[in-house]
């Protein structure tokens, strides 16, 4: 282009030079020079004009030749037989071909087979089409190498004149577009999805987490998952679960997780560490499905492989597996644990008389009984048949106590089965025998424990049914003797079988002051029998009311006597009550209408009660006392020291008198620390204003010590052991003359 200019100023040159040549002879020479030489600055000035325009232009071409080369986005030109004619050198990148071997391919060849055809619709419509309209679509395109891309086509009807330059087509790689199209779709999976950065707060959710946990996008956004937590799962847990998300990025399993609404649902979570180019983590995915459904799948499957389908009772399996975990706990836990093996009498009968369908009822029947008759920690199972297994644990760490509890239980399930049973139409009495074996040692075998128990139902069965019996004939004893005893104590109530011995309490000048009245068996063969061999068992079996009654009685009788006679008018009398005789609801009633009935000075009555009563149901306790105090009532702590009443609390019952155990009284002369407290004690009573009596007194240093201290009631053999009331009546003159003796020759020594 440049020469073309080049030419034509040449040109012009010459033609000045031809007219100036001619000019010399038309015109003065003088003016056509002038003219001439104007015309030549005319024509100069032209020529630089175009010589700036030519610059303008060649700096324009350049632009475009820049922007359509280096163009971001791929420029084809095809012609009007589908020639490519014109390529940028983006679109030779995307195409990984180079720019002049794509010129003259044909377009079609570019593309990937499933393609083709649409491309040649396209094309023949825009062939069609007038200049200048658009099309924009998405196809598939294929680089040399083999691979492919996704591209998205703007194509342009260019003039129709050039028909190299029929099609104009702009490329978009859009491969990656497409990429997310289908992360996003896979996002709004059926899996509520969240993803949160590396510092666990939410950025996203999907519609499936809304659909899951009720929280919507906006409500999450910007928290952490902690939101869900439901607590149900303890601090290990989740270190572990960030142990291994950070160790091999990823974390799955079942977890417990609160809805919106509060519910607690399982979920099956994974979670997955997503790490930048540099391996650290930039955000984390957790999928999560709800397994609701699953669990309660999983729960079915569980409940047929460990329960008995016909009653819903554990079945062999999961008995010994219960077992097995009773005896291992047993290494740590010192509880005796039982297990009774339980067979119904005859029921072979009943199955082939009434039919299986009436014996499935009574099974049913049973099973329901048996749980009604233990507490929540123990264990019913059917183990086929009709034998069923009961696992009863934490029972008293002492062996004897714990047979006792068991002989209770299944005493009461023997009671329960012997109930009748309504099985449809029929009415059936039935009858069950138990046998039962104790464990403590987690060294026992589960075999051998299920043996032993199944050995002492034979026995059961043996000994006529309907009975129990425990596997070690030495528990068998000593269950024996207990069920006799409580035959006796029974026969004993009805048969008047008690007395009352009288132990004589004295101040310090040896006056007697009253008795505490302390009850004996006369048992016809086995003579007298002390309190402590009978009372325990009394107050399990509740027969101590009674019992406890008939003192009562016996001792407001006794005070009705006493107020006749001079000698004994002042004396009280202290009556033993029990926990159970205390708690009855109309306890005050009795008292007051068995005081009233003997017509007796109520001052005259102490009641002793121990502390472990007091410190339970402490408001109720105190109402009970304070009623009967209005009547005139007192009371008397015993055994006191052996519980932990604190001073606080005492403060609170309104008591008459402290006695101090003779545990303390014992040692007192030997013993340093049992001379502090019962030093303590006094000194309690005082700042209380309680009476303080000693028990146990046995020696005149005893005595002489808790003078000192400022003990000036006592009771013990020192003055007389408990005995009937003659020999007690008879003893009260001598005994004050041997104190008024005693408290002339005293020696302080405390
Ligand atoms: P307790 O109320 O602490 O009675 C004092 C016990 O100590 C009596 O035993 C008594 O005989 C004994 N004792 C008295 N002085 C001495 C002594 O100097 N040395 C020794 N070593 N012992 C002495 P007992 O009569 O065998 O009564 C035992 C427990 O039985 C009583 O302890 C009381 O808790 C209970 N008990 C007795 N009679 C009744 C009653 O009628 N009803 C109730 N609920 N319990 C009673
Ligand atoms: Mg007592
Ligand atoms: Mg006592």
């Amino acid at each position: 282009m440049n020469e073309t200019y080049l030419k034509h100023d040449q040109q012009l040159h010459d033609e000045v030079e031809v007219q100036l040549a001619q000019a010399t002879t038309l015109v003065p020479a003088e003016e056509l020079l002038h003219e001439l030489r104007v015309y030549k600055v005319e024509l100069e000035a032209q020529n630089e004009k175009l010589r700036q325009a030519h610059v303008a232009l060649e700096k324009s071409r350049d632009s475009y030749i820049n922007l359509y080369e280096f163009a971001p986005i791929g420029y084809l030109t095809i012609s009007s037989d589908g020639f490519v004619t014109e390529a940028n050198l983006k679109a030779a990148t995307m195409l990984g071909i180079e720019s002049k071997k794509l010129i003259q391919r044909r377009f079609a060849r570019l593309l990937a087979d499933q393609d083709k055809d649409r491309w040649h619709r396209q094309f023949l419509g825009m062939k069609r089409a007038a200049e200048g309209a658009e099309q924009d679509f998405d196809l598939t395109l294929v680089r040399d190498d083999g691979s492919k891309l996704r591209a998205h086509l703007n194509c342009l009807r260019m003039n129709g004149l050039d028909e190299s330059q029929m099609l104009r087509i702009g490329l978009v790689d859009i491969t990656q577009l497409a990429d997310l199209r289908i992360a996003a779709t896979a996002f709004e999976s059926k899996e509520g999805i969240f993803v949160t950065d590396v510092d666990n707060i939410i950025l996203r959710v999907n519609q499936a987490f809304t659909e899951i946990t009720s929280y919507s996008a906006e409500e999450v956004i910007g928290k952490k998952p902690q939101l869900f937590s439901s607590g149900k799962h303890d601090a290990v847990f989740y270190a572990t679960m960030w142990d291994s998300i950070n160790n091999t990025g990823t974390w799955q399993g079942e977890i417990w997780n609160r809805r919106k609404s509060g519910e607690v649902y399982p979920e099956h979570l994974t979670i997955t560490a997503v790490k930048n180019k540099a391996g650290s983590i930039t955000n984390y995915v957790a999928s999560l499905a709800d397994i609701t459904m699953s669990k309660a799948a999983a729960d079915e499957i569980q409940n047929l492989a460990f329960y008995d389908p016909l009653t819903q009772l554990p079945n062999r399996r999961l008995l010994l597996d219960r077992l097995k975990q009773a005896l291992v706990s047993r290494e740590h836990n010192r509880h005796t644990g039982a297990l009774l093996f339980l067979d119904l009498d005859h029921f072979k009968t009943l199955n082939d008389t009434l039919g299986h369908d009436v014996g499935d009822l009574l099974l049913q029947q049973v099973a329901a009984r048996l749980i009604a008759c233990v507490r929540e920690g123990d264990t019913v199972a059917r183990l086929g048949g009709d034998e069923f297994v009961l696992l009863l644990q934490d029972l008293s760490e002492q062996y004897i106590e714990a047979a006792a509890q068991t002989d209770a239980i299944a005493n009461k399930i023997l009671a329960a089965l012997n109930q009748p049973y309504l099985l449809g139409i029929h009415e059936y009495h039935g009858t069950s025998s138990i046998g039962a074996t104790l464990f403590s040692d987690h060294e026992q075998e589960v075999e051998e424990l299920l043996k032993h128990a199944d050995i002492a139902m034979y026995q059961a069965k043996t000994a006529g049914r309907n009975a129990l019996r425990f596997f070690d004939p030495q528990m068998q004893d000593a269950i024996n003797t207990r069920v006799d005893l409580e035959r006796e104590l029974r026969k004993a109530i009805e048969q008047q079988q008690f007395q009352l011995y009288y132990q004589i309490q004295v101040d310090s000048l040896g006056h007697p002051l009253g008795a505490e009245a302390l009850i004996r068996w006369l048992h016809p063969k086995r003579g007298l029998v002390s309190p402590s061999q009978f009372i325990p068992l009394a107050e399990e079996t509740g027969l101590i009311l009674p019992i406890g009654q008939w003192v009562l009685e016996t001792a407001c009788a006794q005070l009705k006597l006493w107020q006749q006679d001079t000698l004994t008018r002042n004396l009280t009398l202290s009556v033993n009550v029990c926990a159970k005789q205390f708690r009855q609801a109309d306890f005050v009633t009795q008292v007051q209408e068995t005081v009233q009935r003997h017509a007796i000075n109520p001052m005259r009555l102490k009641l002793e009660l121990t502390e472990s009563l007091l410190l339970e149901h402490v408001e109720e306790t105190i109402a009970t006392m304070n009623a009967l105090k209005e009547i005139g009532i007192r009371f008397s702590l015993d055994d006191f020291g052996t519980g932990y009443s604190s001073l606080q609390y005492l403060k609170r019952l309104p008591l008459y008198q402290l006695k101090i155990d003779q545990s303390f009284v014992r040692d007192i002369a030997v013993d340093s620390s049992d001379q502090a407290i019962v030093r303590t004690i006094i000194a309690m009573a005082q700042t209380l204003s309680l009476n303080v009596i000693a028990e146990g007194v046995e020696t005149e240093e005893q005595r002489q010590l808790l003078l000192n201290n400022g003990c000036n009631t006592y009771q013990g053999y020192l003055f007389g052991r408990p005995v009937s009331i003659v020999p007690f009546e008879a003893m009260l003159k001598p005994l004050s003359q041997y104190l008024a003796f005693a408290h002339k020759n005293r020696t302080d020594c405390f």
